[in-house]
């Protein structure tokens, strides 16, 4: 049925129905892993015997509140772990990833890095840039890491930087962020804890931030100890409107329990102040949203690749994160495809964004957000530096449907209609 609503050029609307077509065989396969995922968190509800009591609120010190105990369990059962944290208190992705490494590295341990540079947030958490405001270099927290090769983990220099080093916890981010080299599957993962456990006593630690359902597995059932991220993104379904989950073997999860409240009362403090509810509802419906933001992204590179622009992944590439990105090839097409999206945002779609001086950026940044929830990148959301390449990282879309419109406005506003 012919929609109504709102005016697309024929030119993008014909080169809309012709990446639909195109992208058909990518639906297929993204609705099986979304079917699997979902039904693999349903069965975690039931096993864990999740009922409505367990919505309401606790308040104080929170003390033997079973919403928050059962919710650990549902997630450790999803993540096949020994053990989970998925709590509201974590502020951010950048703070859940803080808590897990203050959580288990102690003064004089190396953490190594295996994928290059980490998630630019992270860099202050470690102490990279040298601030002296609590980093865990500032406890004695040493830290190395090894570039990729070809945007890709060097199982090599990793092999060598393990035996020579004896790091305590070796890190891999799972995702490509804001940087154009390919996300990592859980195949690829497993072949670097392969390496690290083979050749020293290390922690491995994911920062699976973008990641969770892309895949049939997460980087836990491939030897990861820990894995960890952010509920506003794809891990609370777009309805946590804030938290964060820690997810790993349980030795690893009392320590980083400690840090997250205080020794001594690790997880057994923390009033749900009603939260509860959300925090399974969204995390119930993580895989299918995630299933919609992998759509929106395929269609996204489907589409501009029909206009000439390069895109990372492509449309035909496997997927392992919801990040996509297009290089625009200048500064007003960066612009109009920003401004065009936020046209077509549930919320906030009057607002038009403009290029802005971030903190911590060195070029001028623009963003494009209507959300429900502030900041969340699961939902259709896009971000971009204003420098070469020049190109757009977009993310997110609670619902295909909804989410393809502001890729078309985006377009449109482009003035690829001619
Ligand atoms: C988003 C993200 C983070 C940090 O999460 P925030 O919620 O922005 O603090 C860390 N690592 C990766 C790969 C991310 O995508």
């Amino acid at each position: 049925m012919k929609q109504k609503f709102f005016k697309i050029d024929s030119k993008i609307q014909a080169a809309a129905d012709e990446a639909m077509k195109q992208i058909q065989p990518h639906f297929a396969e993204i609705d099986e892993i979304t079917e699997y995922n979902q039904l693999k968190m349903l069965s975690a509800f039931i096993e864990n015997g999740v009922s409505e009591s367990m919505f309401a609120e606790s308040t104080g010190y929170g003390y033997g509140d079973r919403g928050r105990e059962t919710i650990d369990k549902v997630a450790a059962s999803v993540f096949k772990t020994e053990d989970a944290l998925l709590r509201h208190n974590f502020t951010c992705g950048t703070h859940t990833l803080a808590v897990a490494l203050y959580g288990m590295l102690r003064p004089g341990d190396l953490m190594l890095c295996v994928t290059g540079t980490p998630y630019d947030t992270i860099h202050s958490v470690i102490g990279i840039d040298g601030k002296g405001d609590g980093s865990l270099a500032d406890f004695g927290v040493k830290y190395e890491q090894v570039e990729l090769k070809d945007g890709k983990p060097d199982l090599d220099a990793i092999e060598k930087a393990v035996k020579e080093k004896s790091p305590k916890l070796v890190y891999i981010q799972r995702s490509r962020g804001y940087s154009l080299r390919p996300s990592l599957s859980c195949e690829e993962i497993g072949e670097i804890v392969k390496v690290v456990k083979a050749n020293s006593d290390a922690d491995v630690m994911v920062d699976n931030c973008y990641g969770e359902f892309t895949q049939t597995i997460e980087p836990s059932e491939v030897g990861a100890d820990v894995i960890a991220g952010s509920l506003i993104k794809n891990a609370g379904g777009g309805i946590a409107r804030t938290g964060g989950y820690i997810a790993g073997r349980a030795d690893l999860i009392e320590k980083i329990s400690y840090r997250m409240t205080t020794p001594g009362l690790g997880r057994e403090v923390g009033a749900t102040l009603g939260m509860s509810r959300e925090l399974f509802m969204g995390f119930f419906n993580a895989p299918h949203v995630v299933g919609e933001a992998l759509k929106t992204a395929v269609f996204t590179a489907a589409l501009f690749e029909r206009f000439g622009f390069g895109t990372t992944p492509t449309s035909e590439d496997k997927r392992y994160d919801i990040v996509q990105s297009v290089m625009l090839e200048n500064e007003e097409n960066l612009i109009s495809f920003c401004q065009g999206m936020q046209k077509g945002a549930p919320v906030d779609s009057f607002v038009v964004p403009e290029p802005w001086d971030m903190p911590g950026y060195d070029s001028q940044v623009i963003m494009a957000a209507g959300a429900f929830t502030g900041g969340a990148s699961i939902e259709l959301s896009a971000d971009a530096p204003l420098r070469e390449p020049y190109a757009a990282w977009m993310q997110g879309g609670l619902n295909f449907h909804s989410a393809k419109m502001g890729v078309m406005l985006a377009a449109q506003e482009m003035g690829l209609g001619g």
